[in-house]
């Protein structure tokens, strides 16, 4: 059976190589502010990304 990787009341494992503050993502421990993924996918919406609000994380799911 596939673990579940979403914190919708489950526990939720901090991955502390990962900060994150995305209250809203469905891989955020709520607890703590760390994903709860073993790895993440960053990448960017422009052309010629200048600065980090140029560049996102694409494993982001909504919780
Ligand atoms: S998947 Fe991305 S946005 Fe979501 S908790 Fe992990 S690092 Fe944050």
């Amino acid at each position: 059976m596939m673990k579940d990787m979403t914190n919708h009341g489950s526990e939720c494992t901090p991955n502390t190589s990962i900060k994150c503050t995305v209250d809203n993502c469905a891989y955020h421990c709520q607890e703590k502010q760390y994903c709860g993924l073993n790895a993440i996918s960053v990448g960017t919406h422009e052309s010629n990304p200048t600065e980090s609000k140029c560049v996102d994380c694409e494993s982001f799911k909504l919780k």
